[in-house]
């Protein structure tokens, strides 16, 4: 090998040309802390697990919430109501005429009806349930929520969830389980089976609503299928309780 092409070769391992040695990996600015106060007013804004520490809290921004499009036509924001520490969710679809009236979800005929279902398996509502609802503004002319509507208010669904923290969520309705869990089957498909989202016991049960509009308590109607589902979370409340059946709630 001659001189010159001995130089050559060294050189591919002459450092001279590279940059000097990289210094600390500069870090990327910090992304400034979510305003807690632009979170109602700002849809694309994330509401992260955590952001609330209570109920009362959570309350306070769905009051103010412009997040979606049904903010516009409401007279009440209908948040939830019961024990904050329920054993019991049931989650519905969203506020009818006589909740956006109230304020209160699940008081209207198909909530009358709910509180008699409840009783009829001596589940108390005021002291073992907490209700809400997948979208927290009446939809115009009593239409399912869209996706977008659904989306918006989710992270307020999220929150009530983690805080209650029950041991069972009963979704009344395909909207209310498409809100919740993504599924998309028919409710007659799938209602009455328990199923697990997120580590939770959840169980899709007949919107009391459609069972106002099917009065029949033949067997095999909705009726009746809605009284085996009813005893069947009576059973598993019982047994999550650690209480027997004939204990009085
Ligand atoms: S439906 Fe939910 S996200 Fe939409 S405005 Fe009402 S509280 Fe906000």
């Amino acid at each position: 090998m001659s001189g010159s092409e001995q130089s050559e070769q060294i050189s591919l391992f002459d450092l001279g040309g590279l940059a000097a040695a990289p210094g600390p990996v500069p870090t990327p600015p910090a992304m400034p802390p979510i305003a807690l106060d632009r979170l109602p007013t700002d849809g694309r804004l994330p509401i992260p697990p955590g952001t609330y520490d209570n109920l009362e809290a959570l309350f306070d921004h769905c009051r103010q919430c412009q997040r979606c499009g049904l903010a516009a036509g409401r007279t009440n924001v209908v948040v939830g109501r019961g024990l904050p520490t329920a054993p019991l969710m049931i989650i519905g679809e969203g506020p009818g005429q006589t909740e956006d009236e109230t304020g209160l979800p699940f008081v209207g005929k198909s909530g009358q009806l709910l509180e008699k279902i409840l009783e009829s398996v001596r589940i108390d509502l005021a002291n073992e349930v907490y209700i809400c609802n997948v979208v927290r503004c009446r939809p115009p002319g009593n239409r399912a929520p869209t996706p977008e509507e659904i989306a918006a208010c989710r992270p307020y669904l999220m929150e009530q969830i983690r805080l209650v923290n029950p041991k069972i969520i009963l979704l009344t309705g395909a909207t209310a389980v498409r809100g919740v869990t993504g599924r998309k089957d028919g409710i007659t498909k799938i209602r009455g089976q328990w199923m697990d989202w997120d580590g939770r016991l959840c169980m899709p049960i007949f919107h009391p609503a459609y069972l106002l509009r099917n009065q029949s308590r033949e067997k095999g109607s909705p009726k009746w299928l809605m009284w085996q589902d009813i005893q069947g979370v009576r059973s598993k409340l019982d047994e999550l309780l650690g209480r027997s059946s004939s204990e009085e709630f």
